[in-house]
């Protein structure tokens, strides 16, 4: 359980959003499907400033962790837009708005200061081009980029590190899901991985 202590500040400059998805598909039957992401209840990126409590969070090992298994399914299955040498992008099932990205290393590691220079390096260059990639097919106007390293800074499985790439537009914020903790999302999620994919620049 993950709890968001403090008021709810203006939401003008945040990337917070649910996770419903319209349609009739939602993020639970494609995470039945085998897709996985990033589940909290902290909705909001990058608000170091609220202090946010955790307890009974179970943080994946090595053998039951998400983004460690992603990769060995298929990348439908799993929402994998590409794969690198030492890392990789998938969508995440549970976005904070459309075209949420997160760029994981294989290997299981917590800390970004884990990373090897290869694995940085690549961590890096795929940030770079998902958000090619994602102006390009969703025309967004900016991004949030980060990483949340440790479950006290809000991230939702903080035992393998991962950074979020998050497409935004200048009409996507407002109070509307700030104060009712719902958004639609304006894409099914296997429909922009595909998209992504098609679009991701062959090496
Ligand atoms: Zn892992």
């Amino acid at each position: 359980m993950v709890g968001v202590v403090g008021s709810a500040g203006s939401g003008a400059d945040e990337a917070s959003m649910p996770s419903a998805a319209p349609g009739g598909v939602r993020p639970e039957s494609l995470e039945e499907s085998g897709a996985v992401g990033v589940a909290d209840d902290l909705r909001r990126l990058w608000v170091p400033h609220r202090m946010v409590y955790v307890s009974d969070h179970h943080q994946p090992g090595e053998h039951d962790c998400p983004f460690c298994a992603a990769p060995e399914r298929a990348d439908s299955e799993a929402l994998i837009v590409a794969r690198g040498e030492h890392a990789y992008v998938l969508l995440n099932l549970f976005p904070y708005n459309s075209g949420h990205m997160l760029v994981c290393p294989y290997r299981h590691i917590s800390n970004y200061d884990e990373a090897t220079e290869a694995e940085t390096s690549e961590i890096a260059a795929l940030t770079q081009t998902a958000m090619r990639v994602a102006r390009s097919t969703l025309q967004c106007d900016g991004f949030n980029l980060g990483m949340n390293q440790g479950a006290i800074a809000g991230a939702g499985v903080a035992s393998h590190l991962h950074q979020h790439v998050v497409p935004r537009w200048a009409s996507d914020a407002n109070f509307f899901p700030i104060i009712a903790k719902t958004k639609a999302m304006p894409q099914l999620l296997g429909e922009v991985r595909e998209l992504f994919a098609e679009a991701w620049p062959r090496p």
